[in-house]
């Protein structure tokens, strides 16, 4: 038991990989509960920074998530959306707000719509600098011509709807990374999630 308390003491300590895999399959333990990160909390300032300097305003919509809290989240969703709720919410464990190190981004008082003029200024401005600063939007939009479906409603390529708020931090190296792999091409194979690896 000591042995197991002392694991979970280190794992908390060291925290998770910044390129650890979350997806229908892979979680991570209910008792993960590692805050904000810090390098990812700084790096979010230093995006919202770059932002404001193009008259672009950000503000943070949704951060750090428990498992606690994503229970009740996806309870919500599930209310909502009935057996739609896995294209819009991940259950408890699944989400990528427990690591952290996401983030979701809006334009203030705009909420996460994505048909408001200001946060199509802002989504497409994310998207062409977010990984400067250490950042990958998880859930790209991919087109039809690559997959059967289109993936705004049909989620068959990152199981989730396309996300341009949803930002992930994996530091400015493996964004690069991704981001020069054409990752945001949306008629590119490639996503985020193939550069990541199961944890713990
Ligand atoms: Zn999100």
């Amino acid at each position: 038991m000591l042995i197991l308390q002392l694991y979970v003491a280190l794992l908390l300590l060291l925290g998770a990989p910044l390129d650890t895999l979350l997806d229908r399959e892979h979680g991570l333990p209910s008792w993960y509960d590692p805050g904000m990160r810090e390098e990812a909390f700084d790096a979010w300032i230093a995006l919202q920074g770059a932002a404001i300097d193009e008259s672009i305003k950000t503000t943070l919509f949704s951060g750090y998530r428990s498992y606690e809290y994503q229970a009740v989240i996806y309870a919500r969703e599930a209310l909502k959306h009935k057996s739609g709720v896995n294209l819009y919410t991940a259950r408890p464990g699944y989400s990528e707000h427990q690591l952290g190190t996401a983030i979701d981004v809006a334009w203030p008082g705009v909420g996460l719509g994505v048909h408001d003029p200001r946060n199509k200024r802002l989504y497409t401005w994310l998207a062409e600098n977010a990984h400067i600063y250490g950042f990958v939007l998880s859930y790209p939009y991919k087109s039809a011509e690559v997959w059967p479906y289109h993936n705004r409603w049909m989620p068959v390529v990152t199981e989730y709807i396309h996300e341009p708020w949803h930002l992930r931090y994996v530091g400015v190296a493996l964004a690069k990374k991704i981001y020069d792999a054409g990752y945001l091409d949306p008629a590119s194979p490639v996503l985020p999630q193939h550069f990541y690896h199961p944890w713990p």
